[in-house]
């Protein structure tokens, strides 16, 4: 399948063998939302937002393995996990990148059939729109009675999260490297770069983004992302950003080594 090797890849090959052979293989934790009892959004097909996340999380998984790094899923199966336990696993695997998975969806039948396409978001003690807001409220709603912070505590709880955090500002390179990839290979709307307060992004110690690599509400394109080449495409797309950022990264960190040594 990711048999395209791509000029993000290729420079991140060539960014390890010339760290070689000090630099670990780059991690990555990729986040399926929902799962069990909680299946996420619904299309008009019957398509659950749960089983296409996880499909295209393997797919996403295959392609990063296939340009060396090494990759966890938060879930393998259908199975119900807590928000709260998603970041636990992420920071106990110390990841380089976390990514979360979903789809959007809308409420009423005239948004349903209008609103089609992708959005990238990280993390931010307020979201940065009103359609931001709304995403965020639908997937931190998966939270409920599983162990998310009390929303009395939230933002407190984000902005100390934001303080200590060094990511902030990699999460929006991440971010912004996927989100170009995901708009040319889905042909969909841009819906932009976003940042709200999302429950499974608080607290990951990683630069971390929650992509919605689609509408799963809207009538076409829920036919397209029922075809597994389509699936294929999304998931090389999210994985050639992911590599972009990992090699633009691999080169920065390394100008304070070289920068240090005496003349
Ligand atoms: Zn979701």
């Amino acid at each position: 399948m990711p048999g395209r090797m791509s000029s993000a890849l290729a420079f991140f090959c060539a960014a390890l063998v010339a760290a070689a052979p000090a630099a670990p293989r780059a991690r990555v934790v990729i986040d399926p939302g929902h799962g069990g009892a909680q299946e996420g959004a619904i299309s008009p097909d019957g398509q659950l937002e749960k089983a296409v996340s996880l499909d295209v999380a393997r797919r996403l998984k295959a392609a990063l393995e296939h340009a060396g790094a090494d990759v966890l899923l938060t879930r393998e199966q259908d199975v119900l996990l807590a928000l709260a336990d998603r970041v636990t696993f992420a920071n106990r695997s110390k990841p380089d990148v976390f990514v979360s998975l979903h789809l959007n969806s809308m409420p009423t039948r005239r948004l349903r059939a209008k609103l089609e396409g992708v959005q990238t978001f990280f993390l931010s003690a307020s979201a940065s729109g009103e359609d931001a807001r709304r995403v965020a409220e639908t997937e931190n709603a998966d939270s409920a009675g599983v162990g998310a912070p009390q929303p009395t505590d939230t933002l407190a709880f984000i902005l100390s999260d934001l303080r200590r955090s060094e990511s902030h500002a990699d999460s929006a390179r991440l971010a912004y490297a996927i989100h170009s990839r995901l708009v040319a290979a889905s042909g969909g709307s841009d819906h932009g770069v976003q940042q709200a307060p999302f429950y499974v992004l608080t607290g990951v110690e990683a630069p971390a983004v929650l992509v919605e690599f689609g509408f799963i509400s809207h009538p076409e394109e829920c036919r397209k992302l029922a075809r597994p080449e389509y699936r294929d495409r999304i998931a090389q797309a999210i994985a050639d950003g992911v590599l972009a950022f990992l090699a633009q990264t691999a080169v920065r960190d390394r100008r304070p080594v070289a920068s240090s040594t005496p003349p």
